[in-house]
């Protein structure tokens, strides 16, 4: 089939390429916008696949992705370009409601009128995925309770507001257009090439510079972690055997405190990079005042997409975390420049601000 993966150059987008060219037969055409956190590096590895050619266009702009699915004869849409970042969502919902609202909008009108070209046949086998958030579920106490596909939306942030929205468009351009789609809402990601603002890469690049560790609030929130190349496998069998209307829960069955994930990394870089003096990476933590609207807790059941179509993770938090780790040790030309430029001007985190 020939796929069109947007948002192929950020953290997830790029695991997707590279998962299906290395292990499908699949044709990939990788739409994105590079914005800051999109980058042609993450790659490398398959950037001469005679399977993968890149395009560098906005989703927001209807003209070009109508063209890119003519010119490629589309039979997939997976669609992941988004801003991403929940920090900046607080201080700048805009660029939020651009391109994960009006930009997914912009991808649906497109895919439409592909889809009434294709044959009958082409038709059926079309599938639009749409790559969603377990946080518009919204705010879940500390009680073992769980996000299941029928739970109510109650985004937080204006991020989780911005998927919300698209999700509920992608929904409509189901029921009202018949455009066969597919959702899946997915727990945090972690893994290499993850864009070092985000926690963990942030956390394992500020200790190797011995700069604070920043940790909000008591650091008592709970995440659901999932290993970046499990969430690439589920997208595949979500978007090529997912049922038409359907959406699915991923996620890693792996609960952790983020203070737990902090020390966790203190103590892997304490046995492989250890600190000159026999000090230790947890004196670094350093608790900052907790973010607006933090969800307490996220947490998935991923029973229907195990059942359904037979995914189960590979990695647990702590082998995931541990390939994670080597991964920023034994790749700083990857992370440096991005470190150096500091996001090139960008708002820092508000974590990162607070220390700064
Ligand atoms: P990311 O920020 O690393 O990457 C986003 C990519 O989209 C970048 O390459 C960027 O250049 C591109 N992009 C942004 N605006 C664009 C536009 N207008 N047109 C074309 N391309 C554009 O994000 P990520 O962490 O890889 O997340 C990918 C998707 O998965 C998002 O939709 C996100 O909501 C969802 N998701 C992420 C997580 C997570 O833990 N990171 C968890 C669940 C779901």
């Amino acid at each position: 089939m020939n796929i069109l993966v947007t948002g192929g150059a950020g953290f997830i987008g790029s695991a997707v390429c590279r998962h299906l060219c290395g292990n499908t037969e699949h044709r990939v055409v990788n739409v994105d916008k590079l914005t800051y956190a999109g980058n042609l590096g993450s790659l490398r590895q398959i950037e001469n696949h005679p399977n993968y050619c890149f395009v560098r266009a906005d989703i927001c702009d209807e003209h070009a992705i109508s063209r890119i699915l003519g010119e490629h004869d589309i039979d997939v849409v997976m669609h992941l370009a988004a801003e991403s970042h929940v920090d900046r969502s607080i201080d700048g919902p805009a660029a939020f409601v651009e391109t994960n609202i009006v930009g997914t909008f912009k991808l649906l009108s497109a895919a439409l009128a592909h889809w009434q070209n294709l044959s009958a046949e082409r038709q059926e086998n079309f599938r639009f995925h749409h790559v969603s958030t377990d946080e518009v579920f919204g705010d879940l106490p500390f009680d073992g309770s769980l996000f299941t596909e029928d739970t109510a939306y109650a985004p937080s942030s204006p991020y989780s507001a911005s998927k919300a929205a698209s999700d509920h468009l992608v929904r409509a351009w189901h029921e009202t257009y018949g455009l066969p789609v597919v959702v899946s809402n997915c727990s945090n990601n972690y893994g290499p090439f993850h864009f070092p603002e985000k926690l963990i890469p942030l956390i394992i690049l500020n200790a190797l510079e011995e700069k604070p560790l920043p940790v909000y609030g008591t650091g008592a929130n709970v995440r659901d972690w999932l290993f970046v190349d499990d969430h690439a496998r589920a997208l595949e069998l979500v978007a090529t055997k997912g049922r038409p209307g359907e959406s699915y829960n991923v996620g890693g069955r792996c609960e952790r405190s983020n203070l737990s994930v902090v020390e966790t990394i203190c103590r892997m870089l304490d046995s492989l990079w250890p600190r000159r003096g026999g000090a230790r990476y947890r004196d670094l933590i350093a608790f900052v005042a907790d973010r607006p609207g933090h969800d307490r807790r996220y947490a998935i059941d991923a029973s229907k997409i195990e059942r359904d179509l037979g995914w189960t993770p590979a990695e647990t938090f702590e082998t995931g975390l541990a390939k994670t780790v080597r991964w920023y040790l034994d790749n700083p030309r990857w992370w440096e420049p991005i470190r150096s430029s500091r996001y090139a001007g960008q708002r820092l985190g508000a974590a990162e601000k607070a220390l700064s």
